[in-house]
């Protein structure tokens, strides 16, 4: 019933919408006792059938949780009311108990847990006005087996409930189906950009670095010049590696060899690198290496993993905060920990991470620890995250060691 945005949904809409309230008219016109008589009971019937009717054809242009509230109370008041006006009809009791049905079709799990209790309680008051204060017997079919139509009602509210369950589990199911789908659709268009991007940005890198190594060539250049522009070049040989592990992961190398990566050293430059970004946080790195670890890895993709955590640890420290960075072997492992005392996360936010895109900085693209994760599974690495709201975290990478 949500989906209006379809022209054939909401013709198909109307169409019963208007079958109903013409089943609706004929019980105030046909056959009705007090039909021309117009008794204070006729009359709030005649109302309830307009005010019914109203909500259903607005409900297309206003689909809003109130207005199905509204619908859900009239249609339980308006059954009601039949079934205390018109006691010689005896089929009424069947829609009493199919109300919670009805807010099925309205796909919305909370109304329908309402519709159901409020159907229960309103039934539980019937059979208590029937026994107890009703004293004209018009209901004497109910009042003969009062237990057995209770067992009954409650019968065929477990069944709805059950109807309930798996169609709205189905439902859920294919909802977040559909979500992936256009997850995994952004996700395939924004790579595709990306590695466009990517693929413009190392044609321009590439002429620089050909101007730069022939300045690291050039004799009147003083040693001092010189050893700036190989700097240039070592940093532009960074950008380009980048550039190309990213678009790799759009098409990626199977056959790369990985080398041998001192991990004291990688976390020594990755710490320097990062020691301004923490001073402008006035966050100081800490780094407490105590044996010499190496793994088989790639050098750059090492400091790409690094300079993710260590950032994200960064920008999760309060001012003043320590970030400590540790690294040791246990067993055949190198650990490596990086420990912030910062915000911490629940364990929604810890599930979440590495999604493509889940970030909760205004600034964030989410994409730091998906390329994170991909780089550590790529070399058998696990990472793990140990943290609390409001305590800090620490990250535990492990590499197998060599
Ligand atoms: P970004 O840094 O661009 O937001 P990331 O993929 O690096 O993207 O991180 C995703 C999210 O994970 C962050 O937005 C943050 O909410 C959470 N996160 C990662 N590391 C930490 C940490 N050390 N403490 C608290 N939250 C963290
Ligand atoms: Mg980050």
């Amino acid at each position: 019933m949500r989906e209006f945005n379809n022209k054939f949904n909401k013709k198909t809409y109307y169409i019963v919408v208007w079958f109903s309230i013409a089943i609706m008219v004929a019980g105030l016109l046909i056959g009705n006792p007090y039909f021309r008589e117009f008794r204070y009971g006729y009359i709030f019937h005649l109302g309830l059938v307009f005010i019914l009717s109203v909500c259903l054809l607005l409900y297309p242009w206003k689909s809003t949780g109130i207005l199905r509230i509204c619908i859900i109370v009239v249609a339980s008041i308006y059954f009601y009311t039949i079934f205390l006006l018109y006691p010689e009809t005896k089929s009424s009791f069947i829609f009493l108990c199919l109300i919670p049905a009805f807010s099925i079709l309205f796909f919305d799990k909370r109304l329908f847990y309402f519709s159901l209790i409020l159907n229960c309680v309103s039934i539980l008051i019937l059979f208590r006005y029937i026994t107890y204060i009703n004293h004209e017997h018009q209901y004497i079919y109910l009042e003969q087996d009062l237990i057995g139509n209770l067992i009954n009602f409650i019968a065929s509210q477990i069944i709805i409930y059950f109807i309930f369950y798996l169609t709205n589990g189905r439902i859920e199911k294919q909802k977040l189906y559909y979500e992936q789908i256009q997850q995994s659709e952004r996700l395939r268009i924004s790579g595709q950009l990306a590695a466009a991007v990517a693929h413009e940005i190392r044609n321009p890198l590439t002429v620089v670095k050909g101007f730069l190594q022939l300045f690291e060539q050039e004799s009147s250049f003083s040693p001092d010049r010189k050893a700036n522009v190989t700097l240039m070049i070592n940093e532009l040989n960074s950008a380009e590696q980048v550039i190309s592990q990213f678009l790799s992961l759009a098409k990626p190398e199977k056959n790369r060899v990985p080398d041998t990566v001192d991990v004291k050293g990688v976390l020594k430059s990755v710490t320097d690198v990062l020691y301004s970004y923490g001073l402008l946080h006035e966050n100081r790195i800490e780094l407490k290496v105590t044996d010499e670890c190496n793994i088989s890895a790639n050098n750059i993709e090492l400091k790409q993993v690094l300079i993710n955590v260590i950032k994200n640890a960064i920008e999760a420290s309060n001012v003043g905060d320590l970030v400590l960075v540790t690294a040791g072997r246990e067993n055949n492992f190198v650990v490596i920990k990086v420990i912030d005392y910062g915000r911490g996360m629940s364990e929604e936010e810890v599930a979440s991470i590495g999604t493509p895109f889940y970030s909760l900085k205004s600034k964030g693209t989410g994409l730091g620890m998906m390329i994170s994760f991909n780089i550590i599974q790529k070399y058998n690495g696990t990472i793990h995250f140990q943290t609390s709201k409001g305590r800090g975290t620490t990250v535990i990478i492990r590499f197998p060691s060599l």
